[in-house]
């Protein structure tokens, strides 16, 4: 079978889901001999979307991974490039059936370098790592109750963080048993609009995204940067408390994994936040009922997370259960820890199911092919003004944003204790005094810092960053008072 060009030519952009999609395999030396490991990963996002390990390298391993990226990604791929080496190891594009099954699924594009491997940037911190013996990789396991990991987590000295119904909503907040995560309740959310909802059942998870993200534990709202007394300057030592995040959702890992490109990337990484970052414990939850705002499909970050955790679960109904898998050594060793039973077909089958009918029931989509180029070139549209006559300027967008990171500095003087403090605290893009500059605001429209803001997130965040400064989670739709709605606006953009 001859050999695909090489399409790509080791230039790697995709400015949609489903453009591009890289493979490679690789292998793990473990105490009972070698595990080998095929990866499909989607370069729009950076996601691992499929994988797949194996005591063996025929062509099922990596078919068994492009399986479930096909899965996971709606059963068609049209038009995708599928880019990956030689395949000499039981094969990407030398394999017959592998080749067969991409053109079934729409993805008659094969490219492979001319003798070259793949390069593939991993996303996601702390990685996912692989090791011998005991621990990660592991199969799924089944609980019946989250109250032992609740437990286990705080013996490890982990504040333990997860959803709590207070106040009208779902937020996220300090648990110290499992007794206080939202059993049987659940939200609508639509444009402007946030409601919580009683059900009679025992799910603990079926609501969408909370107004909290991770990002209050990466970059909290506030923090004293230094305190001055007298003649003395004293820097203050941020603070990075062990805290478990029980229930953070797969687009929430994604814009961890975009926090982490802006913070530790570059030159200057902040050594503050890496720390933050590394006291984090991640324990997502697949979504099952995706909000009237959510669009993590078209922005390739869920229903369910493959990478950037340190464990995942999915609930599972009749009889109530939890799916749970380990997606690093740390995660794996609670796991050992806790009473489980290994995850049988029926269990695994009812968690696909989850992720598809999430999958299936987006409450939004946005047509993401192309736009870096489009949005930036529509500049000059009345659109601007039209959404800048609505919106109020009260920076709830940014501020549930989990990637928007700006931030400004503020000084305090208390003249009881005769201290002075420099804070660092949110910002906004939305305000008029975070482009001041010589007296006067760069951006003084409104329609102008609504430009800004959303051709930032949307196109010009791939130039500065690599990828898309937004993940679908719907927040700013539904957090904002007049309703406006990204979705709606690039629809009207385009
Ligand atoms: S721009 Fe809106 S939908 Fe996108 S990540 Fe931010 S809050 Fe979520
Ligand atoms: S939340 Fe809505 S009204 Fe408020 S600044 Fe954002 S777009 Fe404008």
């Amino acid at each position: 079978m001859p050999r695909p060009g090489d399409l790509v030519e080791r230039d790697f952009p995709a400015s949609a889901p489903n453009q591009l999609w890289v493979a490679d395999l690789t292998y793990i030396h473990t105490w009972s001999g070698f595990v080998y490991a095929a990866f499909v990963i989607d370069v729009y996002s950076r996601m691992i979307v499929g994988w797949r390990l194996a005591g063996h390298l025929r062509t099922d391993l990596p078919l068994d991974a492009l399986e479930m990226a096909i899965w996971r990604r709606g059963g068609t791929v049209n038009g995708l490039v599928h880019h990956s080496d030689r395949g000499c190891q039981g094969g990407f594009n030398l394999s017959i059936r592998y080749t067969e099954r991409l053109a079934d699924a729409g993805a008659p594009h094969l490219s492979s370098p001319a003798g070259r491997a793949v390069v593939c940037e991993r996303r996601g911190f702390p990685s996912r790592r692989c090791s011998g013996g005991r621990g990660y990789p592991m199969d799924a396991v089944v609980m019946d109750s989250l109250e032992p990991l609740v437990t286990e987590l705080r013996s490890r000295g982990f504040t333990v963080v997860g959803p709590v119904a207070r106040n009208g909503a779902i937020r996220m907040d300090e648990v110290s048993s499992a007794a206080e995560l939202p059993r049987g309740k659940g939200d609508q959310q639509e444009p402007g609009r946030y409601r919580l909802t009683e059900r009679d059942d025992d799910m603990i998870f079926d609501f969408a995204a909370s107004p909290d993200s991770a990002k209050r534990y990466t970059q909290p709202p506030r923090q004293t940067l230094v305190r001055m007394r007298e003649e003395t300057v004293e820097e203050v030592e941020p603070e990075a408390p062990l805290v478990a995040l029980l229930g953070v959702r797969p687009c929430d890992l994604a814009a961890l994994a975009v926090q982490d490109r802006v913070f530790l990337g570059g030159r200057h990484p902040d050594p503050a936040y890496r720390r933050r970052r590394e006291a984090l414990f991640l324990v997502t939850v697949n979504c099952a009922v995706p909000g009237g705002t959510c669009f993590c499909v078209s922005m390739g970050t869920g229903p369910r997370a493959s990478t950037g955790f340190d464990l995942a679960l999915t609930e599972l109904a009749a009889p109530h259960r939890f799916l749970i898998e380990a997606g690093s050594e740390r995660g794996a060793e609670v796991i050992e820890a806790l009473p489980h039973v290994p995850a049988v077909q029926h269990d695994l089958v009812a968690a696909e199911a989850v992720s598809r009918t999430a999958a299936e029931h987006m409450g939004r989509q946005v047509e993401t092919e192309g736009i870096q180029e489009w949005l930036p070139e529509a500049h000059d549209s009345p659109r601007w003004n039209e959404v800048a006559s609505r919106c109020l300027a009260c920076t709830n967008c940014t501020m549930v944003c989990p990637t928007c990171f700006c931030t400004t500095m503020e000084d305090t003087t208390d003249l009881g204790s005769g201290t002075a403090e420099r804070i660092e605290r949110w910002d906004s893009c939305f305000t008029l005094e975070f482009s001041e500059l010589n007296g006067s605001p760069v951006r003084g429209s409104g329609a102008g810092r609504y430009r800004q803001w959303l051709t930032h997130k949307f196109a010009t965040w791939f130039d500065q960053f690599g990828t898309s400064g937004c993940v679908g989670c719907g927040r700013c739709i539904t957090w904002c008072p007049v309703g406006i709605d990204v979705t709606e606006e690039l629809a009207n953009l385009r």
